[in-house]
C-alpha cells in the first residue's frame, strides 16, 4: 500500500518513504491510498490481543513495506518495561458511571506523545535502511511542551539523525521547560523561540519550504524530516490505542463486543482525535468522536458552522498543549470526507495561508458534524472540573484531560448520549502541577517552585511523581540558546554548522 498527498502534487510513495519525508514536498500530509479495514474475525483476534501484539498487528497492516521483523523490533522497543510504567501501557481506568479514563501518560516524559514518539525514532531509522538514504535526518521540531520532550527523549543518540526543538518562550511549563533544557544527547538542540506556538510552528514550515536552504542542506548529506503530528510515523501508532481502550472495555465489562462507545479528545493539532477516526474507519465501534478545546476554540467553531477561522486572539490558557490555532492534521480529515478531493483542500489550504479563513461547503460540513461534536472550556471550567472530580471521585485529572471531561459534561447535557465513553488522558496531573495545584488547593501561595509542587501534590494526594519527572529539578541545564522566530533558519543553519 502506497501513501499519497493530501494536496495531489507529488507522486505515491512507499510508507518508508512517507515517515522519512514527514511531510510531503508538495505541502500536503501523506494518507494511506487504501482504507484498511479488520474483519469481524480479525477484531475478535484484536481485541483479545496484549498491546505489543496489537501495536504489531495495526502496525503491520498500515506499513506494509516493512517486514514482520522490522515492525516486531520496533514495537518490542518501543513498547516494553522500560519505557512505560505501566503493563497494560495505555491502563483504562473506572471513573464512574459509564465514563472511563485511558491514561496515555505512563511514558517517560508522562505526556501521551510517548506513545507516539517512543516508536518513530525506530521507524524512521528503519525507513532510512529501507530507502537506502546515506544523509544524516534533521528532525526539525515546533513544540507547545509535550512534543519537544517525547521527541527529545525519542530521539537522543539515535544513529544518523540530528533533531532540533523550537519551543515558545512563555508558552511551556516549568517542569516541560526543564525536561527539555536538560535534555542529554550528542545530536540534540533545543532553542527558545520568542513567540507563541503557532509562530514556532509557522517557523518551521517556512523552514520546510525554503529551497535554497533545503538545497544547501542537501550539497552537505543532510535532510530535513518532522516528528510533528503532520509525520504519518507519528499518527498511526496512535490507533493503537483506541483499540486497546476497548478491548479494555470489554475485559472491564464496560461493554458488548460490537457495542458502540463514544471518545472524549482534548484536542490542539487534530493528530490524537484523528486517530480515533482511522481506528474506527477501521471498524471499531466508535460512535461520536468529541473534540474538547480551551479558549483557543477554532476546531469547536469550526465543527459546529463549517467556518476555519483563525483571525482571533490567541490565549494563553492553563491547557497549553492545546493553545494552537492551527491544527495540521484537519487537512486528513477534510481529504477523507472530501471523498479525497486535492483541488478543495489546496484551495481550502491556500485560502488559511492567504487569509486565515476558509469555509467548507455544507455537504463537507454535515458529515463532519455527523461524527464529530465539540465545545470548549475556559480555564475556570477546567479548574472546576480538576477539583469537582477530585472530591466526586477521588481521581486527579491534568488541566488537558479536565477540558476533556467537561465537554464532555456538556455533551451528555446536550445529547442525552450515556452510551460507555472513554476520555482520552493526555497528560499526568504532575506535569501541570502549578495550574492542578491551584485548582485543589487555592489556599496555597501563587508562585511556588514547581518542583516543590511535585511533591506537595504527591503527598497530599498520595500519589507517586512519575519516573521521568523525578529528580528533573538537580538535573543540570545544557541548553540556553534562544531565537526569534525569523531567526530561526539561522539558528538551524549555526547548530548544523552551515
Ligand atoms: C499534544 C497534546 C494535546 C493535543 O493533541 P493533538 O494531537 O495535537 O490534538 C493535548 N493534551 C496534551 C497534554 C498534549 O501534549
Amino acid at each position: 500500500m502506497l501513501y499519497q498527498s493530501t494536496r495531489g502534487g507529488w507522486r505515491p510513495v512507499s510508507a518508508a518513504e512517507a515517515i522519512k519525508q514527514g511531510l510531503a514536498p508538495d505541502g500536503g500530509l501523506y494518507v494511506p491510498e487504501e482504507q484498511v479495514v479488520f474483519s469481524p474475525a480479525e477484531w475478535e483476534r484484536l481485541l483479545g490481543m496484549e498491546y505489543p501484539e496489537l501495536a504489531f498487528t495495526v502496525l503491520k497492516r498500515l506499513l506494509t513495506d516493512f517486514t514482520s521483523e522490522e515492525v516486531r523490533q520496533c514495537v518490542s522497543r518501543a513498547y516494553n518495561p522500560d519505557t512505560f510504567d505501566s503493563p497494560a501501557v495505555t491502563p483504562l481506568v473506572h471513573l464512574k458511571g459509564n465514563e472511563y479514563i485511558l491514561e496515555l501518560w505512563h511514558g517517560p516524559t508522562a505526556a501521551f506523545k510517548d506513545l507516539a514518539l517512543q516508536i518513530l525514532p525506530h521507524l524512521l531509522t528503519t525507513s532510512l535502511v529501507k530507502t537506502g538514504e546515506k544523509d544524516e535526518i534533521v528532525i526539525l521540531v515546533a513544540t507547545s511542551g509535550d512534543t519537544g520532550t517525547a521527541a527529545l527523549d525519542g530521539f537522543h543518540d539515535v544513529a544518523g539523525t540530528r533533531i532540533v526543538v523550537f519551543y515558545p518562550e512563555q508558552g511551556v511549563s516549568e517542569v516541560q521547560k526543564r525536561q527539555m533544557i536538560t535534555q542529554v544527547g550528542g545530536n540534540v538542540a533545543v532553542i527558545s523561540v520568542q513567540g507563541n506556538f503557532d509562530d514556532a510552528q509557522s517557523g518551521v514550515k517556512a523552514i520546510f519550504g525554503n529551497q535554497p536552504f533545503n538545497q544547501s542542506l542537501a550539497e552537505r548529506n543532510k535532510k530535513l524530516s518532522s516528528a510533528n503530528s503532520i509525520n504519518w510515523g507519528r499518527l498511526a501508532p496512535q490507533i493503537v490505542y483506541y483499540i486497546s481502550a476497548y478491548s479494555q472495555l470489554l475485559k472491564q465489562r464496560g461493554t458488548r463486543f460490537g457495542e458502540p462507545v463514544n471518545v472524549v479528545v482534548p484536542t490542539g493539532n487534530f493528530g490524537n482525535i484523528l486517530a480515533a477516526y482511522y481506528a474506527q474507519r477501521m471498524g471499531l465501534p466508535l460512535r461520536r468522536l468529541i473534540c474538547a478545546a480551551n479558549a483557543n476554540n477554532v476546531l469547536t467553531d469550526f465543527i459546529r458552522t463549517g467556518v476555519y477561522d483563525r483571525n482571533r486572539e490567541f490565549f494563553k490558557t492553563i491547557s497549553p498543549s492545546m493553545d494552537i490555532l492551527i491544527s495540521s492534521n484537519l487537512e486528513r480529515l477534510l481529504f477523507e470526507v472530501t471523498g479525497r478531493d486535492h483541488r478543495q483542500i489546496r484551495s481550502w489550504m491556500g485560502a488559511l495561508v492567504e487569509k486565515g479563513v476558509y469555509q467548507v461547503d455544507g455537504e463537507t460540513r454535515e458529515k463532519i458534524r455527523a461524527g464529530f461534536w465539540s465545545d470548549s472550556a475556559d480555564d475556570k471550567q477546567t479548574r472546576d472540573t480538576i477539583r469537582d472530580t477530585y472530591r466526586e471521585c477521588g481521581y486527579l485529572l491534568d488541566t488537558h484531560t479536565a477540558v476533556g471531561r467537561f465537554v464532555y459534561q456538556r455533551y451528555l447535557e446536550a445529547t442525552g448520549d450515556d452510551i460507555p465513553t472513554v476520555i482520552a488522558s493526555t497528560a499526568s496531573p504532575f506535569k501541570f502541577c502549578s495550574s492542578v495545584t491551584e485548582a485543589l488547593f487555592p489556599e496555597e501561595p501563587a508562585g511556588q517552585d514547581e518542583f516543590h509542587l511535585l511533591r506537595l501534590l504527591a503527598e497530599r494526594c498520595g500519589l507517586s511523581i512519575p519516573r521521568g519527572l523525578q529528580g528533573l529539578e538537580n538535573r543540570e541545564i545544557l541548553h540556553q540558546a534562544g531565537t526569534t522566530p525569523d531567526g530561526m533558519r539561522a539558528a538551524v543553519g549555526k547548530v548544523l554548522g552551515l
